[in-house]
């Protein structure tokens, strides 16, 4: 393109760039921001459809998750990509609320639109949205309910209402349970006193095959390891555990060390020193009491065969993470030198068991006593089955991490939503003229969350939203969608235990509305072309047809 300055034209910007200006740009990308959000619109809340993805291979992934979704579809325009950044950043922040911050997003940039052809300017929109989503944000912390680590009964709701918007609902409540023992098992209270939580600390050990129900926690670890010795026993219950860093071997000779053996007595001699220290070596580790070695390094044949003897169990070359993981689950030491094991060093499982699963054969080491580190064998009939399986529970974990961590939940069911939007109205009374308008259309976007609940429920929108909003006018502040057959569909969603992490519902206005205030800060879409883009270098990033939907070619079938 060109600019005339001073009747001379100055080339600024290549050939056959593509531009975008002004209300167009905008307009261009709230509607590729829209059409994710709508793509997502039919999978929120428990009755939620689910979507198929198929990739270019055509391996098929089913899911209600918003994050998979997002993630797996390969969207192209700038503006749809920043959709997928906002989920991207709620599962990391939170695990949970990733469809809810994608449609809110998509909400406030219809509002936005409205507002812009009422020729308000998008400085004074993204104004008010930053003011409002504030305002939300302590509109959240005022309207939740305390709770902790302590309260395992609010911990377990909080899983199961987020596990019940997936497909393997039906499991919700046992695999909450899985959760939350999971969870109490691995935190941990820091100098003062405030709760952490590793989820490294949770191995996730996917196998297919039984069913769901099958799914288990195992208070200790995994080792896709054998029994080294075929004279071992392969069960053991009570287990006394040495940990060991370093090798059951004898330490090669160096090349250059010479040994003068003259007689046959005095090779035999070396060969009865070999043997006596690697029999030390087993001898210290009976003398400690341990009944089962698991050693990072080798163990040499003859230790193996000396460890046999006395019944104990052996483990070799486990990698350094999974040694710490037992160590955290077992409460063992781990030793870098042998001779310093003493009984004081060793850990306790109530079982420790060679078994076969599928085609590997692998150790368990379970029943510890309070266990740092947990295992949890996700099962399931199919591949599909086992991978939303693990999506759930992952999304279980999460949640209840977030309110061990943050000590509040929220009502669900679009409670929340309904009491924002009130208290923004509210608030926005006290602002000025046209802020105002966009303090008020916040206020309408949040209310897409109870709208797109009861639509995805075959209900009436308006009709519940009318409900809602004279329900929450007269003081019930948990009025919200409800789901349940025979029943008036707007009900008290605490005493339906719908509830949620008070950080996923901020997470996720916070990240919404920055999504939506940089999406409407853009008024100049510039994309160079792709083909005068070095190869693999950058510049190549903004694709051609990034007006319009050329972008969504991605979009596996059966996605909208
Ligand atoms: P997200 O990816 O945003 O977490 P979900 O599909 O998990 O989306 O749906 C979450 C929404 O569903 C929340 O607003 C939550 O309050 C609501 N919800 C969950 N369980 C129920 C229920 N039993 N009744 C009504 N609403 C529910
Ligand atoms: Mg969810």
């Amino acid at each position: 393109m060109a600019i005339n300055l001073a009747g001379q034209p100055i080339l600024i910007l290549k050939e056959g760039t593509e531009r975008q200006k002004g209300k167009d740009a905008i307009q261009q990308n709230i509607n590729a921001a829209r059409v994710i959000a709508d793509s997502v619109r039919t999978s929120l809340g428990p009755l939620g459809l689910d979507k198929m993805l198929v990739d270019q291979f055509g391996d098929v992934v089913i899911t209600n998750d918003g994050a998979t979704i997002m993630k797996e579809v390969d969207v192209q325009h700038p503006a749809a990509k920043m959709m997928v950044e906002v989920s991207k950043t709620q599962d990391e922040e939170t695990g949970d609320g990733t469809t809810t911050s994608v449609i809110i997003t998509g909400e406030l940039l219809k509002q936005a639109a409205k507002l812009l052809e009422q020729k308000i300017h998008p400085t004074v929109i993204t104004e008010g949205y930053r003011k409002a989503a504030d305002e939300a944000l302590n509109i959240i912390d005022n309207a939740s309910i305390k709770a902790s680590i302590d309260n395992p009964d609010i911990l377990k709701q909080v899983a199961m209402t987020t596990m019940g918007t997936k497909v393997v609902s039906e499991s919700r409540e046992m695999l909450a349970d899985i959760a939350v023992k999971a969870i109490n098992a691995v935190a941990e209270q820091d100098a003062e006193g405030k709760w952490k939580v590793d989820l490294d600390n949770i191995q996730i050990l996917k196998k297919k095959g039984e069913n769901i129900e099958q799914t288990k926690l195992i208070e200790g670890i995994i080792l896709d390891k054998e029994v080294v010795h075929s004279g071992m026993p392969k069960m053991l219950n009570d287990a006394k555990i040495a940990l060991l860093e370093c090798a059951m071997e004898l330490e090669k000779t160096e090349f250059d060390a010479k040994l003068q053996i003259n007689s046959p007595d005095q090779m035999q001699m070396f060969l009865d020193q070999e043997q006596k220290m690697l029999q030390d070596m087993v001898e210290t580790i009976a003398n400690a009491g341990a009944t089962a070695v698991f050693c990072q390094k080798g163990i040499d044949d003859l230790a193996q065969h000396f460890l046999s003897k006395k019944g104990i169990m052996a483990v070799r070359r486990i990698k350094k993470s999974d040694m710490e993981k037992l160590g955290r689950a077992t409460g063992a030491k781990i030793i870098t030198r042998l001779k310093d094991l003493t009984e004081d060093d060793l850990g306790y499982a109530g079982l420790v068991e060679e078994r076969k699963v599928l085609d590997d054969y692998m150790v368990f080491v379970e029943q510890c006593k309070n266990p740092k580190s947990v295992v949890i064998m996700i099962r399931g009939g199919t591949e599909q089955v086992v991978d939303e399986n693990d999506r759930s529970l992952h999304d279980g974990l999460c949640v209840v991490k977030d309110v061990v961590i943050e000590n509040a939940v929220v009502v669900g069911g679009g409670a929340i939503e309904m009491e924002i939007a009130m208290g923004l109205r509210s608030f926005a009374d006290s602002l000025s003229g046209r802020e105002q308008l966009a303090v008020r259309a916040f206020a309408d976007a949040i209310e897409v969350v109870p709208k797109t609940l009861a639509e995805n429920a075959g209900l009436d929108q308006i009709d519940i939203l009318m409900k809602l909003r004279s329900a929450h006018g007269s003081g019930n502040a948990n009025a919200g969608v409800s789901v349940i057959e025979d029943q008036d569909h707007v009900a008290d969603m605490l005493e339906q235990a719908v509830v949620e992490p008070a950080l996923v519902k901020k997470q996720a206005i916070k990240s919404a509305a920055e999504c939506a205030c940089l999406i409407l800060r853009i008024d100049d879409v510039i994309a160079s072309q792709k083909s005068s883009a070095p190869p693999g270098g950058p510049g190549g990033g903004m694709p051609p047809g990034m007006g319009g939907m050329g972008g969504m070619g991605g979009m596996p079938p059966g996605m909208m």
